[in-house]
C-alpha cells in the first residue's frame, strides 16, 4: 500500500495504528505502534529506538562483548528509517498496518551494517552487480498447541498438546482441524499482499507448514519474519499457541525452513537453466550450488543459530546431516528442485524454522556468489542414503563448531565485513555460554534423586 493509500483508509476510519518495525538479531519484529495520524504527519520520515536492539538475546539481557554497543558506550539510539515499499494493512490486526524500517546510524544515517536486513541488501546488491537477481522461498514448518501463551506461561511446557494427534503429512482431514488457525493466516498474508501458495499438514502430530511463492530475496525474508509475526498473532488470537523452535521434544520431528534459490539474469531469464547441459544445470548453477557446498560449514551458524538448531541434525528425520547435494534426494543437505525446468533451483534443507531469514539467504548467497566468482567445478552428486554415506562432508554438529566455521570465515568475512561476522560469532558463543551455565530440568530430573 502506498501512502497516499494509506492516508485514504486513516480517512474512511480503516485504519488508525502503524506498527513501525525493524527485524532484530533473532529475526523478530521490535518497534513501536503509530498512531495513523502521527505516522502519516511525521512518523514516516524517520523514529528512532535504542540500539541495544542488535544487541540482546531472545530474552532482551544486554550481552557483554558486542563492538556496536554497550553500557561503555552508553546504549544510544538508531534512527529507523521506513522502507516505505513495505507498507501494508495487517487484516489480523484491526485497523492495523504494517511497515518495515531499515536501521541507521544515529548520526551519519548510514545503514547500520549489523543490521539483518542491511546484510541481506548488501549481498543482493553483490548479486546484481554481477548480472543477476537472487531470487528465493523460505519453507515455513511449525506446530500448534491447543494450549494458549499464557495457559503455558502458568502451567508450563512438560505437557504440551499438539493440535492433531498423529503424524498428518498432506491430511487433510487432520489438517481440518487446524483450519480456524491456518485459513486466518492464509487469508491475512494474503490480504497483507503476500503471495501465499498454500499451506499442508507435516510430518508430525500437530506440525503444519506454509509456503509463500518465490521473490527478491529481500522481499522473501520480508514475508517470512512477517508470517511468523503473523502466525503467532493469529494463533494467540484463538486461544492456541505456536512454536518455531528447530527441536521442540527431541522424540518429534524437528521443524525446518528450506530455502529454495535461483538467479535470475537482469532481464529476466532464469540462469540456472541451460537446457543443452544434463538437467538443465547450467554453469553458473553448477558454480553456485559448489560455492555453497564448499562453505557449507561457514554459514551453518546462520541458517542453524542457536543450541537447540543441532538437535534437529539427527538420523532419519528427514533433516539433514551432510552438506552434499543430489536430485530429489531428502537426505541430502541440498536438493536440486524443477530440473530441465526454468523453476530450476537450489533447496537447502539445512535451516531451521528458527532461522532469520535475513542472515540465512544473505549466507547461502554470499556463500552462492563465491562459487561463481571462483568458477567452483561441482562435485558428482551424492546417491543413496547420506546419512549413512561417512566420505560426505559433515554439517557442523553443535554450535559451537558452528560458530568456529562462522569466525574462522575468510569467505563471510569479505562478504559481509569483519564487523559483521565478529557481531555474529559472539551473538553464537553467548548462547553457548549461557546453555553451559543454565541447570534444567533434564539435568534434575536425571540426576536428583538418582545420582
Ligand atoms: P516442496 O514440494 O518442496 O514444498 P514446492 O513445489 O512447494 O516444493 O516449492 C517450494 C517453494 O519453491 C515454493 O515456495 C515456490 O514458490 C518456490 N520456487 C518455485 N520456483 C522457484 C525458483 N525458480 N526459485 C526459487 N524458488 C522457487
Amino acid at each position: 500500500m502506498t501512502l497516499a493509500e494509506l492516508r485514504a483508509a486513516f480517512d474512511a476510519g480503516e485504519i488508525d495504528t502503524v506498527l513501525v518495525a525493524a527485524p532484530d538479531m533473532q529475526g523478530r519484529l521490535m518497534g513501536k505502534r503509530f498512531h495513523a495520524a502521527h505516522f502519516l504527519d511525521a512518523g514516516h520520515a524517520e523514529t528512532h529506538c535504542c540500539n541495544y536492539l542488535l544487541a540482546t538475546d531472545m530474552e532482551m539481557l544486554t550481552v557483554e562483548g558486542y563492538a556496536s554497543t554497550s553500557w561503555a558506550k552508553g546504549y544510544g539510539d538508531y534512527t529507523m528509517k521506513p522502507d516505505l515499499t513495505t507498507l501494508r494493512p495487517l487484516p489480523w490486526l484491526p485497523g492495523t498496518a504494517l511497515v518495515l524500517c531499515d536501521l541507521l546510524d544515529h548520526h551519519t544515517h548510514a545503514e547500520v551494517a549489523i543490521s539483518p536486513r542491511a546484510i541481506l541488501k548488501r549481498q543482493v546488491a553483490r548479486a546484481r552487480e554481477m548480472g543477476f537477481v537472487a531470487m528465493a522461498a523460505t519453507e515455513l514448518e511449525f506446530f500448534i498447541f491447543e494450549q494458549s501463551y499464557e495457559q503455558l506461561r502458568d502451567q508450563g511446557t512438560d505437557r504440551l498438546t499438539p493440535i492433531s494427534s498423529y503424524n498428518e503429512d498432506y491430511h487433510l482431514f487432520q489438517t481440518s482441524k487446524e483450519e480456524p488457525v491456518m485459513r486466518a493466516l492464509r487469508n491475512g498474508l494474503y490480504g497483507a499482499g503476500i503471495p501465499v501458495e498454500n499451506t499442508k499438514g507435516e510430518a508430525e502430530a500437530g506440525q503444519e507448514e506454509i509456503n509463500i511463492r518465490y521473490a527478491e530475496m529481500l522481499d522473501t525474508a520480508d514475508y517470512h519474519v512477517i508470517t511468523k509475526q503473523a502466525a503467532k498473532e493469529i494463533a494467540h488470537a484463538l486461544g492456541k499457541s505456536l512454536t518455531f523452535m528447530a527441536k521442540y521434544d527431541h522424540r518429534r520431528a524437528g521443524s525446518s525452513s528450506h530455502v529454495h534459490q535461483s538467479l535470475w539474469t537482469l532481464d529476466g531469464k532464469p540462469a540456472f537453466l541451460d537446457p543443452d547441459v544434463a538437467h538443465g544445470m547450467s554453469q553458473v548453477m553448477q558454480q553456485f550450488l559448489a560455492g555453497q557446498l564448499a562453505h557449507a560449514g561457514e554459514i551453518t551458524a546462520l541458517l542453524a543459530p542457536y543450541v537447540n538448531s543441532y538437535k534437529r541434525f539427527c538420523v532419519g528425520m528427514f533433516a539433514p546431516t551432510k552438506a552434499v547435494w543430489s536430485f530429489d534426494n531428502r537426505t541430502a543437505g541440498f536438493r536440486i528442485c524443477g530440473e530441465g525446468t526454468k523453476a530450476i533451483r537450489v533447496e537447502c534443507r539445512i535451516g531451521g524454522a528458527d532461522l532469520n531469514p535475513y542472515l540465512a539467504c544473505a549466507g547461502l548467497l554470499a556463500a552462492g556468489l563465491a562459487g561463481i566468482a571462483q568458477g567452483m567445478e561441482l562435485e558428482p552428486e551424492a546417491a543413496g542414503d547420506s546419512y549413512q554415506n561417512a566420505q560426505a562432508r559433515e554439517i557442523p554438529k553443535t554450535l559451537r563448531d558452528a560458530a568456529d566455521r562462522l569466525e574462522g570465515s575468510a569467505m563471510l568475512r569479505a562478504a559481509f565485513g569483519e564487523d559483521v561476522v565478529d557481531h555474529y560469532t559472539r551473538a553464537a558463543r553467548w548462547e553457548i555460554e549461557e546453555q553451559d551455565r543454565v541447570v534444567t530440568d533434564w539435568e534434575r530430573k536425571r540426576l536428583f534423586e538418582r545420582g
